[in-house]
């Protein structure tokens, strides 16, 4: 069954290399598109030179097409609120990263039915603002029987699941650390195997609920040994060694990236590594934003992404995080687009999603507005939404 999509007024495809591409960031104007089974793009170009017939036929009207966005930092399974939490750092609170805990309590006080509830919910919310691809970690369970729950729900909304089993010390072993080390890279890595294609960790000195350099490489280690590819939570609240361990073993992200040094982003520049910026963080904590501008003018490639998690930053919208970057990190609206889309699907060792070319899978978005410009320039109006065929 092939679909004919017509009326685009411009597309963005995330595909520079596509003939009639007219920019950077693959822009085309007055496109159209062939689908087929699956939302797998068959046909992009011009609509002068689009193919005759297809099975059915959708106009759009004049309104823009991008990829759909690639969601490539959340932590969606947890039960809990931490409303009162955020109104109270808002009124001055600083924030350590030991919220956390209240998360976990609750995360293993609730059934698979409840939490599976919760997760569709917020995965339901990101769809319906034109966001594909997912990854979602686990780390709110720090046991063994709640983080393989976790995982084994994760592992229900996508392929893209990440154990963090190292997110923080469980306060029951806070005075033995190196016993919750032994757990998480020992029974909870073997279990995580089952249903994680990522091992991740918070590796974060200035908070003494996350991990040091040290115990992040030995995390890190066991995870590659299980087969995971590897994430990193780094340089969030202070400079620190996560970006430099992350660059040295190989690791596909490095996430936060809000305080780095020179030296750090020499080496992000000379790696295969993405620097994934999480500007809802700094939003929601109201704290510095990371420099993204001297990532880009070193050559970094970098990607966008929610976090959405119950401390830190509750939002489950990529249009607000490009609006964010292009506002707060002196993006332009395609360099947004494009961490949000492709950037984020090379963090994830994806070339299947995040742009719109012959045999890409990622699903499209659908802009109620003739440009992507509209994403940041009508910050807070809902526009976005996933393009569905046949349904
Ligand atoms: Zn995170």
């Amino acid at each position: 069954m092939t679909t004919l999509v017509t009326g685009i007024a411009e597309l963005t495809t995330c595909d520079p290399t596509h003939p009639d591409a007219e920019d950077e960031w693959g822009t085309l104007h007055d496109a159209a598109l062939v689908l087929g089974d699956g939302e797998q793009v068959l046909w992009v170009g011009h609509s002068g030179t689009r193919p005759p017939d297809a099975d059915r036929f959708l106009d759009l009207g004049g309104r823009a097409v991008v990829p759909a966005f690639v969601d490539s930092h959340t932590h969606l399974v947890f039960a809990g609120d931490r409303s009162a939490e955020f109104a109270a750092r808002m009124s001055g609170t600083p924030y350590d990263g030991g919220g956390i805990a209240t998360t976990v309590a609750a995360t293993r006080g609730a059934s698979d039915d409840a939490l599976r509830a919760l997760l569709h919910a917020r995965v339901a919310e990101m769809r319906s603002q034109g966001t594909g691809v997912i990854e979602v970690k686990s780390g709110y369970g720090l046991d063994l029987p709640t983080e393989t729950r976790l995982l084994r729900l994760a592992r229900e909304v996508t392929d893209e699941v990440t154990f963090l089993g190292a997110h923080v010390v469980p306060p029951e072993y806070r005075s033995r650390r190196t016993d919750y080390l032994d757990l998480v890279t020992g029974p909870m890595m073997a279990a995580a195997a089952a249903y994680a294609r990522w091992v991740d960790v918070f590796c974060e000195p200035h908070s003494p609920h996350a991990f040091g350099a040290d115990e992040a490489r030995t995390i890190l280690e066991a995870g590659r040994a299980a087969g995971l590819g590897l994430r990193v939570h780094g340089n969030q609240l202070g400079p620190g060694p996560g970006v430099a361990l992350a660059v040295e073993l190989g690791a596909a992200s490095v996430d936060h990236c809000t305080h780095l040094t020179a030296a750090d982003v020499d080496a992000l520049a000379g790696s295969g590594t993405v620097a994934t910026l999480l500007p809802g963080v700094e939003f929601a904590t109201r704290s510095r934003y990371p420099d993204a501008r001297a990532l880009l003018d070193a050559g970094v490639t970098i990607a966008l992404a929610t976090d959405c998690n119950p401390g830190t930053c509750y939002t489950s919208s990529m249009p607000f995080v490009i609006a964010l970057a292009v506002r707060e990190l002196h993006l332009t609206p395609g360099e947004a687009l494009w961490a949000a889309t492709r950037g984020a699907a090379r963090s994830l060792h994806r070339d299947d999603i995040g742009q719109i070319a012959v045999g890409a899978r990622g699903g499209l978005t659908v802009l109620d507005a003739p440009s992507q410009l509209h994403l940041s320039y009508r910050a807070g109006v809902p526009l976005s939404h996933r393009l569905t065929v046949g349904l």
